[in-house]
């Protein structure tokens, strides 16, 4: 499990690191809001452990922001703040654990693996298919010829409604709607231009386009023949 501490008092930081890592977690650390956000919204962690008060910007619009950017990574906070009302907000945000410092290194450590275990079983549960691709979009990690290949959030969910529709073409107008959102403002440029970067990681000659129309991913017959 790839883990983010989002926390300013580098005493804690240094302790918890240690603490977690000999848990086996993988832990990256960021000691400022901003910094944290940063490095959440690359998608490649499974979860966060996020400080309630932080520089530049504080747990909450931290943790609102990113879920607002569609991450579900699940989050717990470690705060000082411990009044009913700081919890509600915590876990309105979109925190799905909220543990109040000073708090027992044990505690923490089960309800991660807690965390973590749910966390796996969703993460085995949705991975995708099509033909030789894979694509973890929890991760945001697609896996093509044995080599794992990290998305962008919307790199992502463009491949994951192709593998949905595999075989079938994709408007851009349905790509916008399902990707950016009814109400967003891309245009068919935006969906071009994710298509060209699509196909600049992944190198996908299957994936195809119908000129004024949308894109499909082109099932081989050999393709077609294994599947069934
Ligand atoms: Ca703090």
């Amino acid at each position: 499990m790839k883990l983010l501490l989002v926390e300013d008092e580098t005493k804690l930081v240094d302790s918890l690191s240690h603490l977690l890592k000999k848990n086996g977690f993988v832990v990256d650390t960021a000691l400022d809001g901003q910094t944290g956000l940063d490095m959440a919204c690359t998608g490649i962690y499974d979860i966060l452990v996020l400080d309630r008060m932080l520089p530049y910007q504080d747990g909450i619009s931290l943790l609102k922001e990113f879920r607002r950017q569609g991450y579900d990574t699940p989050v717990i906070f470690l705060t000082a703040k411990d009044s009913p009302e700081d919890r509600a907000l915590g876990l309105d945000a979109g925190a799905d654990d909220y543990l109040i410092k000073p708090f027992f290194s044990v505690e923490l450590l089960a309800r991660l693996k807690a965390l973590s275990r749910r966390r796996s079983k969703t993460l085995t549960e949705n991975v995708l298919t099509a033909g030789d691709l894979m694509l973890n979009p929890l991760r945001c990690q697609a896996t093509k010829d044995n080599e794992v290949i990290q998305l962008t959030l919307k790199e992502s969910q463009l491949l994951e409604l192709l593998i949905h529709n595999y075989g079938q073409v994709v408007t851009k107008e349905q790509i916008i709607e399902k990707v950016w959102g009814y109400f967003s403002d891309a245009e068919f440029n935006t969906v071009n231009l994710y298509i060209h970067y699509l196909r600049k990681k992944l190198k996908l000659p299957n994936l195809k386009t119908v000129w004024g129309v949308g894109y499909y991913l082109h099932k081989s017959k050999d393709v077609t023949r294994v599947a069934n």
